[in-house]
């Protein structure tokens, strides 16, 4: 499987993606917003786009479908319950479901709500695994939940799905935000020797050749894998009168999530 992360360069930092099919050179872009970057890059590597795959509606992974269609002819794939919100949906995607691209990549649909209520991710049956996340799961941090998702439900694609992946699976998010979000777990747990290390090695990094982090890394420098560290959870009963004594994970998720929104 041959996968290029390219990144916008624009105020949202948008990572955009083409996985492809080494032996037959068809590719798939994933939330495509500059639309010449990725035709760009599908060039100089000899890649034929054939599928446009969009994580969630919202206008900044959507915002060159029309474009991009009609330069490739590619249909575009999307949760099903997102088929009446963005234009042209060709297939509409459930939990299960496997996308090929070429003869050699397979990637399994994850519904994972949370960020909207009709988010897919996308996991390859490669070894080592790679989970495309779209605004579900970022490097060291979780998408907001406040333009049309849920926090309660984000908790549970958080602790029913991405937690039970492998250590090994490398991680595809739809935006380039580690250094914010690392700050943000140091913010909540000072002493995050690991975290620490990370800022200060990416700290000056090109997002156009980012580091690829795993769930591995995830459950060290990512607080919203990290509900029962007990600096974590002692911090936010300090600053939030609101949490309870024993707090179950679920409520540290959803008060990281709420803290993060002002953060
Ligand atoms: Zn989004």
């Amino acid at each position: 499987m041959i996968v290029h992360q390219i990144y916008a360069d624009n105020p949202l930092r948008n990572f955009h993606y083409l996985i492809a099919c080494p032996e037959t050179r068809d590719a798939m872009v994933i939330d495509p917003l500059d639309v010449q970057k990725c035709l760009d890059r599908a060039a100089n590597d000899g890649l034929n786009i054939t599928k446009i795959l969009n994580t969630h509606e919202h206008w900044d992974h959507i915002g060159g479908n029309a474009e991009m269609q009609e330069k490739t002819g590619a249909n575009i794939y999307a949760h099903h319950g997102a088929v009446k919100k963005i234009d042209n949906v060709e297939v509409g995607l459930k939990a299960g479901d496997i996308i090929s691209v070429g003869t050699t990549v397979k990637l399994k649909v994850m519904d994972t709500p949370g960020h909207t209520m009709s988010h897919i991710c996308l996991l390859s049956d490669t070894e080592p695994p790679a989970l495309f996340c779209g605004d579900t799961l970022f490097n060291a941090g979780a998408g907001n939940c406040h333009n049309g998702g849920d926090p309660d439900d984000m908790y549970d694609t958080f602790a029913g799905q991405l937690e039970l992946l492998s250590d090994q699976t490398q991680i595809y998010p739809g935006h380039d935000y580690i250094i914010n979000n690392l700050g943000f777990t140091l913010d909540r747990e000072p002493g995050n020797k690991e975290a620490q290390k990370m800022l200060d090695k990416l700290q000056r990094q090109d997002p156009h050749n980012a580091y690829i982090t795993t769930m591995k890394d995830e459950r060290r420098i990512n607080s919203f894998f990290r509900l029962t560290s007990p600096v974590i959870i002692q911090k936010l009963q300090q600053e939030v009168p609101s949490i309870s004594e024993n707090p179950v994970p679920r409520e540290i998720f959803k008060a990281l999530r709420e803290l993060r929104n002002h953060w």
